[in-house]
């Protein structure tokens, strides 16, 4: 079973075999950048030969990862050629995410293309671990299949869970929000597949969120930035020059869990005045008087949507209450690692218009740093399915970063 994320650092080649694969890894990120991009302009932005360029180009045109693209605009040396560019069929991945208020599974391409999306929305909460990882299983059995019926061969399955997780156990040590601990997600699932599955990892719903937005979300690849989940439970992905900082033991960005209050209302975990607590989904709708998530977000939303869009003075004040809490532990993060983006997710992009405000009005008092390095926030590009979406392009990132790496047998 491999681990899913790739935002280590590239291994220094040692032999000839690894400089190939190294120069294989070099070339596809090239075309990932630049693309489609020709054999001769290949070779300039890599200062690889002509000759190692062509001979890597077949190796992944053979392995279906790069495909000819139109006729190449040369401008006069070399023979004019055809352009490459990534193959959208050559590879896929399979996210999933297993949330407090649902399931919801993707299939996405090399591209970056969501092509198949299924979602089980309801409170998880009151079902077990049993019950929701037997449902989370049918979903992904339905995504490979899916995946095969587009005839996209499947690298990966990633899994996204709110709670902490032990990258190296892969176990999901601690979710508040869904009561769980101790749980052995990955194999849990394994045994409830109706098939078997290619190699597949757990992770943290807010780190992979954020390891989608890195990758997907249109962010420079070195940048810093803060990404924050909100749902029932607040997470947060930390992402400093462009590599996620998971923390000692991969327990970090627990946001949520920061205390903004500590009189305040107990929470899940066992500690007071949690961020989570006075800035979380059912915070919201309580203080807005409206009736608190037991369905699907979507469901808890729309009341909430309705009402801020109305300017009704109670909704407004709730999500604006929340924006400075958020704004008390953005602060804390801002101030601690100098980020100079915040990237609002989960239904705080959804929220955002009404929160970005009173969270930014927040931020500037309290960053010590704010009057000469402002900091921006914004909604997530990749909306609710962030977790999902950074899930399935886990293993694709694995695959592009080294893309002639031996198959290893699962299993
Ligand atoms: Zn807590």
């Amino acid at each position: 079973m491999s681990t899913l994320s790739s935002d280590g650092g590239r291994r220094r080649p040692t032999d000839q075999g690894d400089v190939r694969r190294h120069n294989a890894a070099l070339v596809l990120a090239t075309v990932v950048s630049d693309g489609p991009i020709s054999r001769a302009r290949m070779a300039a932005a890599t200062g690889l030969t002509r000759a190692t360029v062509g001979s890597i180009v077949d190796e992944l045109l053979d392995a279906g990862l790069l495909r000819e693209h139109g006729t190449s605009s040369a401008t006069g040396l070399g023979r004019p050629g055809t352009d490459l560019a990534l193959a959208p069929d050559g590879a896929a991945g399979v996210g999933v995410e297993v949330n407090v208020d649902g399931l919801t599974a993707v299939v996405v391409d090399l591209e970056g293309t969501v092509r198949h999306r299924a979602a089980r929305p309801g409170d998880q909460r009151d079902r077990g671990a049993a019950a929701v990882l037997r449902s989370a299983a049918r979903l992904v059995d339905a995504a490979l299949e899916a995946a095969a019926d587009l005839d996209l061969p499947v690298e990966g399955v990633g899994v996204a869970v709110p709670g902490l997780v032990d990258l190296g156990e892969q176990v999901l040590r601690r979710a508040p929000n869904l009561g769980w601990t101790d749980v052995p997600v990955l194999e849990r699932l394994a045994a409830y597949a109706e098939t078997p599955w290619p190699a597949a990892a757990l992770d943290n719903e807010a780190n992979l969120a954020a390891l989608g937005e890195l990758w997907a979300g249109g962010h420079d690849p070195a940048g810093s930035f803060v990404l924050v989940n909100g749902d029932v439970g607040v997470g947060a992905g930390v992402v400093l020059d462009g590599r996620l900082h998971r923390g000692t033991r991969g327990f970090g960005g627990e946001l949520g869990h920061l205390t903004v209050a500590p009189d305040g209302p107990p929470c899940r975990c066992g500690a007071r005045g949690c961020l989570e607590q006075v800035a979380g989904l059912d915070w919201i709708l309580a203080e807005a008087g409206l009736p608190p998530a037991s369905g699907s977000t979507d469901d808890a939303l729309a009341p909430l949507l309705a009402a801020v869009r109305a300017d009704e003075r109670r909704a407004v004040a709730a999500v604006a209450g929340a924006a400075r809490s958020l704004g008390v532990g953005v602060a804390a993060l801002v101030n601690l690692f100098d980020v100079d983006t915040v990237v609002l997710g989960g239904v705080f992009a959804d929220l955002f218009p009404w929160l970005d405000e009173p969270l930014r009005e927040v931020v500037s008092t309290r960053v010590l740093s704010a009057p000469w390095a402002p900091v921006s926030v914004q909604p997530a590009a990749l909306g609710r399915d962030a977790a999902a979406i950074g899930a399935a392009l886990s293993p694709l990132r694995a695959l592009t970063s080294d893309p002639l790496a031996p198959e290893v047998a699962v299993g």
